[in-house]
């Protein structure tokens, strides 16, 4: 009984209410393969705390979800002890302008994930980890000829966190502003989308 409340409560936490029409849980892989920093979240004695940190995530792993840091990081003490945790990578895509106050809008993809953390400890693991990491973020940047092959030492000042994702929604405003007169080119005012998206 117990086990089928906590499952109840894990699928309903990840659940989209407000314009659930924007919900895209299908993109959620997508949108964590694109973005480039995640905001962490967690508690410590009832104290939340949201720290930004960049982040590893391969499609091909679509529940894991990388973090990491040097080994005296708070963050990662904390989320290294089980505590669970919530990362939530936002991309800024546009910023919408409307003729009405209250529809002035943005344009985003969004994923919000749930779960707890595991320390990776193997160098071997530690290693092919943070070369594919960097070549996320700098697409063909390779160890050994652009930069030095990763010493065990500075595998070993780093930990490297794996966050099981055991829930994440994903949300996606696209397109112009909506308020009731921004179809209409004779109204007084204006309406638009500054475009902010770089890929
Ligand atoms: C875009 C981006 C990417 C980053 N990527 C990484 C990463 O991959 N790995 C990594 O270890 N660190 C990264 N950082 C730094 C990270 O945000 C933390 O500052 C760092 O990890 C120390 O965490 P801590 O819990 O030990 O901080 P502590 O110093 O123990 O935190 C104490 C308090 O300091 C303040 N604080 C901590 N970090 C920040 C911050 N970034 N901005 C404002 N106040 C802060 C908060 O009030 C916090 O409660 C990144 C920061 C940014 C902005």
């Amino acid at each position: 009984m117990a086990k089928q409340k906590m499952t109840q409560h894990s699928a309903e936490r990840a659940r989209v209410r407000m314009h659930a029409e924007r919900s895209v849980p299908e993109r959620a892989e997508e949108f964590l393969a694109q973005g480039k920093v995640g905001h962490v979240g967690f508690t410590v004695d009832g104290q939340p705390y949201v720290i930004p940190f960049s982040y590893h995530y391969d499609a091909g792993h679509p529940r894991r979800l990388l973090l990491h840091g040097s080994t005296a990081s708070r963050a990662l003490l904390q989320l290294a002890d089980g505590a669970p945790v919530c990362v939530t990578v936002t991309m800024l895509d546009g910023l919408v302008y409307s003729r009405t106050a209250l529809y002035h809008s943005m344009n985003y993809r969004s994923v919000v994930c749930f779960g707890r953390a595991r320390v990776v400890a193997t160098r071997a693991e530690k290693r092919a980890l943070f070369e594919a990491m960097i070549l996320r973020y700098f697409a063909g940047r390779t160890a050994g000829r652009d930069y030095d092959a990763i010493p065990d030492e500075h595998l070993d000042s780093t930990t490297l966190l794996e966050v099981h994702i055991e829930e994440m929604s994903a949300k996606l405003r696209e397109g112009g502003p909506k308020g009731p007169r921004d179809a209409n080119q004779d109204a007084p005012g204006t309406c638009g989308v500054v475009e902010l998206r770089d890929e």
